[in-house]
Formats: C-alpha cells, sequence, structure tokens
C-alpha cells in the first residue's frame, strides 16, 4: 500500500487520501466523538467504509472506562499488524490518553494516537503519519474548538447525538473520566440549538442530548440550566423526539422532572446511574448520596413524570464490597425495579482512587454476584415490559 504520493511534499493535496475504518467500542459519547471524526475527515476527501479488510486506515476510538473495552483493542491491534499490507493504525479517545505514548511501546503496529481533546484536529494528524509513515502522538489536553460539531455528519438518517459538555468534575473514585477527557466544559447554549436546528433542517427528527452528566450543564453566565436547555432545543422546528444521558443523582432536581412533564417532544426516560446500594460503598466510590437519597429521587420523578422510565447503571465486586453491601445494592434494584440496568464487575482503572485500594473482591465472587443481579433485573425488566403491553 502506497501512502505518499510522488510529490512528498506536504499539504492538503500532496497525500493521497484513502479509505479509513472507524472502530467505536464504548459509551455515545464516543459514538458522537466518531462520528465528529468520520465528518471532518469526509470534509478532507477521505472515504469512509463499513469493511476493515478494504481500508487504508483503521482508527480504534475507543472508551478507557472498562478494561474489557481496551482488551478489545490490543487483540485487533495484533490482528491487523500480522496482515501483510496492513492498514495505518490509530488509536483515538480516551484509551489514547490513558496511555499516550506507552501505546508504541506496548504495540508497534500503532501509527497514530490522538486524544479526546485532540480530534479537532484529526485530518492533520492523520496526513502528518500518512506523510511521515512515522509515529504521531497528539494528547494535549484542551478546548476541542466548537466548529468540529458543525460537520453535519450523522451516523444515522433520522437520529442525531448532540454533545452539550465535554468531561468531568466529579472524581467518581472508580472512573477515568475526568483524566481523559479532562475539567467539564460545556458548550453554548445558542451552539447546541444551532447544530439542532441544522440537524433537524437536514431531515433528522430524534436528538439525544450528550453529556457525562448532563444535570451539572450551566451556562458560561450561569443562566441557562438544563432544564431551560431542554426548553430551547425543544422549540427546535420539526423536533420530534428529544432524549438525553447521563443525569447523576447528586444534581438531578425537580425541575428537571418538571421539564420532562411539561415539554412533550422530550422522552420520558431518564438514565440515573446508582452504582451500588450500600452507603459505604457509594461513599468509597465518591458519588455524593446515599440509598436513601436516591430512592427519594426516584420517588420525586415517578410522582412528577407520570409513566416515567428509569434506568441505571451499578458496579459490583468494587474494592472491600462485602455480602451486606451487595445485598443493600440488591434490594436497591428489587425496590425500586428499574426498566433496565447495566450491571458491570469492578475493574480498577489506571490514575483513579479506587486503583489504590486491594481489588479484593475474587473474580468467582464478583461473576456470582454479577448473575444474580442481572437475573433479578432481567426479570423486573420482563415483567414491566408485560405489565405495560398487558
Ligand atoms: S460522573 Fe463519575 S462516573 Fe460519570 S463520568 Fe463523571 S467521574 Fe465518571
Amino acid at each position: 500500500m502506497q501512502h505518499i504520493d510522488e510529490s512528498g511534499g506536504y499539504g492538503k493535496n500532496t497525500v493521497k487520501k484513502g479509505s479509513v475504518y472507524i472502530r467505536t467500542i464504548g459509551c455515545q459519547m464516543n459514538t458522537r466523538d466518531s462520528e465528529v471524526v468520520k465528518g471532518l475527515l469526509s470534509v478532507e476527501g477521505y472515504e469512509m467504509t463499513d469493511d476493515p479488510k478494504k481500508a487504508d486506515v483503521v482508527l480504534f476510538n475507543t472508551c478507557s472506562v472498562r478494561d474489557h473495552a481496551e482488551q478489545r483493542v490490543w487483540s485487533g491491534i495484533g490482528l491487523l499488524s500480522r496482515k501483510k499490507n496492513r492498514p495505518l493504525i490509530g488509536i483515538l479517545g480516551c484509551m489514547a490518553q490513558n496511555f499516550k505514548q506507552e501505546i508504541f511501546q506496548r504495540a508497534r503496529a500503532v501509527d497514530l494516537v490522538c486524544g479526546p481533546a485532540e480530534i479537532d484536529n484529526i485530518a492533520l494528524y492523520l496526513e502528518e503519519a500518512l506523510k511521515k509513515q512515522d509515529k504521531v502522538l497528539a494528547v494535549d489536553e484542551r478546548r476541542r474548538r466548537e466548529e468540529i460539531y458543525h460537520t453535519g455528519f450523522y451516523d444515522k438518517r433520522n437520529h442525531a447525538y448532540i454533545v452539550v459538555s465535554e468531561g468531568c468534575d466529579n472524581y467518581c473514585s472508580y472512573c477515568v473520566v475526568p483524566y481523559v477527557r479532562g475539567r467539564l466544559r460545556h458548550r453554548p447554549a445558542e451552539e447546541i440549538v444551532r447544530e439542532a436546528q441544522a440537524a433537524v433542517d437536514a431531515g433528522i427528527t430524534s436528538i439525544t442530548l450528550l453529556g457525562q452528566n448532563v444535570s451539572a450543564y450551566l451556562t458560561e453566565d450561569r443562566v441557562c440550566g438544563f432544564p431551560a436547555l431542554l426548553e430551547k432545543v425543544a422549540k427546535v422546528k420539526g423536533l420530534k423526539s428529544l432524549s438525553f444521558i447521563t443525569s447523576h443523582p447528586k444534581d438531578t432536581k425537580k425541575e428537571l422532572f418538571e421539564a420532562m412533564r411539561d415539554i412533550p417532544v422530550v422522552r420520558k426516560y431518564l438514565h440515573m446511574p446508582a452504582q451500588s446500594g450500600s452507603d459505604r460503598v457509594l461513599a468509597m466510590m465518591n458519588r455524593g448520596y446515599t440509598a436513601k437519597i436516591y430512592r427519594e429521587l426516584v420517588d420525586l420523578y415517578r410522582s412528577i413524570v407520570y409513566n416515567g422510565e428509569l434506568s441505571s447503571d451499578f458496579i459490583v465486586g468494587f474494592p472491600t464490597e462485602s455480602e451486606e453491601d451487595f445485598r443493600a445494592t440488591h434490594e436497591l434494584v428489587k425496590g425500586v425495579r428499574f426498566d433496565s440496568a447495566f450491571i458491570f464487575k469492578y475493574s480498577a482503572r489506571p490514575h483513579t482512587k479506587a486503583a489504590e485500594l486491594p481489588d479484593d473482591v475474587p473474580q468467582g465472587t464478583k461473576k456470582r454476584r454479577h448473575a444474580e443481579l442481572l437475573e433479578l433485573q432481567k426479570s423486573i425488566s420482563q415483567s414491566l415490559k408485560h405489565a405495560k403491553t398487558a
């Protein structure tokens, strides 16, 4: 495969633009970041392909929140690097930020490492990697340029993810996000509305607003919080459905529930991760609420948003989690009756506070608790679904 044209010079027209395959692993923020990258590279003349076998460039945009996601990337790189004419390989996103230079040492086939704050310059970095056929590392922590959200590129024809904020300030003790995505930064409300309007003008009728914690959204002048932002976006003519994720319980207030009740296009769905039902574990996780506070919030939500759906995340096997702690989580799931829940086994993430603690819950115990909670949630989800369709 030839990456460089004969002139060998630097500039927009000097490098052969090949086809690019992006593999996204992780959350919706990553999905949106991949769309942004696709939009930026398309504008520069690259072709996007769904077939990694035909790609000149393979980019992994990978979450670092769970060890499992990273393991999938290491093995994906291994497979690619054994190919005779291997493509240029890049790692983007949280994993890039988490491992930085170390990626080149662990996987010599990787040519480009680009952190989440740097994706606005992805075309430049890719061109550099193609031209030099040398390693490119871009992991500065800074604010992304606003324009990157306005390429109009969305994977789906009828749905758009729109980012409202980047980063997170919460420092939950198990979570790597504040270290890899940086401090919390909010996009201006008018830019979010502008993007929503453009998406709807292009025929999209369903939008999901994205942030690690949308409930903390606040414009720089402190005038527009998240309920007011929902109102503004809901006014976009032609929009039929407006959703949002994720809501941290400590920042989620009555006003949000009232907005969900009062704005017709807002979907009555709240994703509000509880993570644990044990107050001791919640304190160790630095979540800023107790199980009682969480339950009260759920009661308030259900009293305001009639028939509102509720989903959550849980981590089992957090360091020192006892059987009693797990039972408290089990009780919370049983009592609240979530429509759905994502349940994960704890794995230590580098840089985090929790990683300093011994990962002392045996794998077998984690597995058993995970299966038990999954089974409970499955039966609750099925019975709620059945009741709704009966
Ligand atoms: S709220 Fe906590 S779990 Fe969510 S991204 Fe921020 S630090 Fe991570």
